[in-house]
Formats: C-alpha cells, sequence, structure tokens
C-alpha cells in the first residue's frame, strides 16, 4: 500500500462512496502523478481517515477504508515562543513527523518575531505536508499565536511540563512515567523565559522540567522535548 501516491483532501470532499475532486487534485494526479482511468491511489482526509481509491473519470470512487496506526498513544500539545527568523518552520515540520497533536504559538516576553497572517497559512501548509510525508493519520492543529500567559492558563491538561534551560530541575526523561491521556509542553524563546513567565507557568500548574545539561537553541529544545515524550509513550 505504502507504494501507492497519497493526497490529502478535505473531509468534506468525501461523499457517498465517492470523492470529489477539486481541480488542482485532478490536475496533480493526471497530470504531474501520471495517473490513469482505474489507478488507485490514497486519499487522507487529515482528522483521521484515509481511504483506497480509483480514479473514475473527474472524481474518484472509494473502495475501501484503510487502517492507519501512526499517532502516538498520547496528545502532545507544544507551546512554542516564537524564534527569530524562519526557525519556526523547521519546529512545524519535525515536530509534526513526531507525532505533535496541536501547537500553540507563543509571543513571550522576549519574542522578538510578531509573525504576519501568512506565517500562520505557511505553518499550516508545512504541518500537512509533514503530516503527508510521515504517513500520519492526523495533520496537527496549529493555532493563532497568543501571548504565553493566556496559552498557560487557557491549556489544561492533565501534564503540564515547562522546558527551563537553567536551575535545578528535574529531567524530562524521568519525570515521564505512567503519562497517559494529553500533554502539554512549553519551550521559550532564544532570550528565555522570564522569571515572572516561569512563576506564571507554575502557577498555572506547569512543572519545571530539564533537558539536559547543555543549553539548547530555541529550535532544537521542542525538537528534543517531543523525542523525549515519543520514546517514553510507544512501546
Ligand atoms: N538564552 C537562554 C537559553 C534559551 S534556550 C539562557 O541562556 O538561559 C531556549 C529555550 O529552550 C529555553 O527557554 C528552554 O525552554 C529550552 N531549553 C534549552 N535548553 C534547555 C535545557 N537544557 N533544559 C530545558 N530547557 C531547555
Amino acid at each position: 500500500m505504502s507504494q501507492l501516491q497519497r493526497i490529502a483532501i478535505a473531509p468534506s470532499q468525501f461523499q457517498q462512496g465517492q470523492i470529489v475532486l477539486t481541480k488542482e487534485q485532478l490536475h496533480y494526479l493526471v497530470r504531474v502523478l501520471r495517473l490513469r482511468e482505474g489507478d488507485r491511489f490514497i486519499a487522507m482526509d487529515g482528522v483521521g481517515k484515509w481511504w483506497l481509491a480509483q480514479l473514475a473519470g473527474e472524481q474518484a470512487e472509494v473502495l475501501e477504508a484503510l487502517l492507519v496506526e501512526t499517532e502516538l498513544p498520547v496528545s502532545i500539545t507544544l507551546i512554542m515562543a516564537l524564534p527569530k527568523g524562519n526557525g519556526f518552520d523547521e519546529v512545524v515540520r519535525a515536530c509534526t513527523e513526531l507525532g505533535v497533536a496541536c501547537i500553540a504559538p507563543v509571543l513571550s516576553d522576549r519574542t522578538l518575531l510578531h509573525p504576519s497572517p501568512q506565517k500562520l497559512e505557511r505553518w499550516r501548509r508545512i504541518a500537512a505536508e509533514a503530516a503527508e510525508q510521515s504517513e500520519r493519520s492526523f495533520v496537527p492543529t496549529i493555532l493563532e499565536p497568543v501571548a504565553f500567559n493566556t496559552a498557560v492558563t487557557t491549556n489544561l491538561a492533565t501534564h503540564r511540563y515547562i522546558c527551563e534551560a537553567r536551575g535545578e530541575y528535574p529531567y524530562l526523561s524521568k519525570v515521564l512515567t505512567d503519562i497517559s491521556g494529553e500533554i502539554i509542553i512549553a519551550t521559550g524563546p532564544e532570550g528565555g523565559w522570564t522569571t515572572k513567565e516561569l512563576e506564571n507557568a507554575i502557577a498555572s500548574g506547569f512543572q519545571p522540567v530539564s533537558l539536559g545539561r547543555r543549553i539548547l537553541r530555541a529550535v532544537t529544545a521542542p525538537i528534543v522535548a517531543l523525542s523525549l515524550i515519543m520514546a517514553a509513550s510507544e512501546v
């Protein structure tokens, strides 16, 4: 099945056993991928479903629903203070590959970048492409950027962690025992969190954790955090 081409569709395109293709999708399937009448491909709706489909005229017939088991057993939300430049692009891509469910970009006291609305579109596109390439059944949700303090008070999950580069905090890998359900993890900007931000997060139920003795770059920290959670949650 894996050698079949995959395309992303909107859930609404699946109608009564058929996939109503858009002009762009048809162009992509026929002109770019060179599929012919009767050829098979996989359609993914980004919200948990994969379909084996067959090109039939300008539409596609759905042959069967496919079982995909590439999602993590836990749901991870990454709160990340926006880094400089295009650093967030790489974070979205890598964390999607690692299985993140939701990414909440935040503006913190030391955030230098204030993103344009086009950025959000771009990140969502990157997440969709990365989910497709990693054969995930869900495309992670990328939320609109909000203030860090808003994010920590509105995101409620059983397990809440904030990564802090300095201080004597327990290793994330050590506190990740017996995890299930939802996990939220926050990582800071190049300049780190302010004391007040850390205090606010702790007051909102976030446990400060370490990712090791070295100071990681803002764009490396979330990738390390996600890898540790992945390793602890998947058998
Ligand atoms: N300039 C800051 C470091 C910022 S690193 C300083 O010198 O203190 C950017 C972010 O990555 C931090 O806010 C933290 O969330 C995360 N991070 C980097 N290294 C880390 C480590 N060893 N443990 C936990 N978090 C870390």
